[in-house]
């Protein structure tokens, strides 16, 4: 009998490529590097399944190249690189890896949060520099975290794990989001529901965890920016579009907020130009879910998810089941 035939766009991992090779005959994109647009194009043609990551846009043009295609099983949680709608209409299934990587994130979120606040990696580089004269009262002086209040926009499975570890550190916790928490998550993590104007105006860090829709797109804009205090933060460990990185260069150079830390950018891979040269910019390359085990979970998720749909089930990360035509 014939196997059907999946294109995974990176080598992945042992775990991930043995569940995949137990299903599937899989063409694996050979390097660790993105595959080229047109090289995908060409390889997903014969295809019934695809697993790929969020550097690779599934449109149209990709699905009418793929006319067998039935599964598009994303290596994240985000999924604004995958036209869903477009995937329902050719009656493609797509999933991706929820649940896995929240406490990695949020780790990395509250990294970032601690480097910029206390000025981490600039003390860093100057020590490399062979610079330093030694202690000095004023050196280097950043902001308190503990005690803080600490603004949650988007109060998911991330937001929420951020604002779990801001306990330790004492910390009020306002958050904003499209629908409210349950009480009981409310208590356990010290958390008050507000609007979002009451966040930007009362609070010293404001961490960012929306998905990217039409809805989040500059959310933080020149707008948002100016209701912030002059003496917070802002980090981002969503996705790049969510924040105008002209508005927050423009806001940071007239000191409307005091700093930023980024994991992820508005034209990955570049950068703002603007904000490369700025030290009160913490920028890290988009290592939100980037640790050993977290990155195999994933992989050994996105890979369960297509061999649970030919094995004939509904794979347990389904973003449109409901909406296939049966
Ligand atoms: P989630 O679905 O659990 O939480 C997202 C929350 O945002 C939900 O509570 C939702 O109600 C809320 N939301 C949606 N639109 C909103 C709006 N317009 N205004 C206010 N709230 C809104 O998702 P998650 O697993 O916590 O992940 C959040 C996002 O983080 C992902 O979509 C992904 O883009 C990003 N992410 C980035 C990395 C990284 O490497 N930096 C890693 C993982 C996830």
């Amino acid at each position: 009998m014939n196997r059907p035939k999946a294109l995974a766009t990176r080598p992945l991992f042992p775990a991930a490529r043995a569940i995949l090779d137990a299903s599937f005959d899989v063409d694996y994109w050979p390097v660790q590097d993105k595959i080229p647009r047109a090289e995908l194009l060409r390889r997903i043609a014969g295809c019934d399944a695809l697993i790929c990551l969020l550097t690779e846009k599934i449109d149209d043009e990709l699905l009418a190249a793929a006319p067998k295609l039935r599964i598009v099983s994303t290596v994240s949680v985000g999924y604004d690189h995958i036209d869903v709608p477009a995937c329902t209409r050719r009656n493609v299934m797509v999933t991706n890896t929820p649940g896995v990587l929240d406490d990695t994130t949020a780790d990395l979120a509250w990294a970032l949060l601690m480097a910029v606040a206390r000025r981490v990696v600039e003390g860093d580089a100057w020590m490399r520099t062979g610079g330093w004269p030694g202690w000095e009262l004023d050196q280097l002086l950043g902001g308190d975290v503990h005690g803080k209040t600490l603004g949650v926009i988007g109060f998911g499975r991330i937001g929420r794990g951020v604002a779990r570890r801001s306990l330790g550190f004492q910390m009020k916790v306002l958050y904003h989001d499209s629908a409210r928490v349950p009480a009981e998550i409310e208590r356990e993590l010290c958390a008050e529901f507000v609007p979002l104007e009451r966040l930007l105006r009362d609070s010293d860090f404001v961490t960012l965890h929306v998905p990217l829709t039409d809805g989040t797109r500059h959310l933080i804009s020149t707008s948002t920016l100016n209701q912030m205090k002059s003496t917070a933060y802002l980090i981002n460990t969503s996705r790049g579009p969510v924040v105008d990185e002209a508005a927050l260069a423009q806001a940071l150079n007239e000191k409307k907020i005091a700093g930023a830390a980024l994991d992820v950018y508005e034209n990955e891979p570049r950068v703002h130009p603007a904000l490369l040269a700025r030290r009160d910019v913490v920028l890290e390359p988009h290592i939100g879910s980037a640790s050993i085990e977290t990155r195999t979970k994933m992989a050994v998720m996105a890979a369960t998810n297509a061999a649970e749909f030919f094995a004939g089930r509904r794979p347990p990360n389904a973003l449109n089941a409901d909406a296939l035509r049966k």
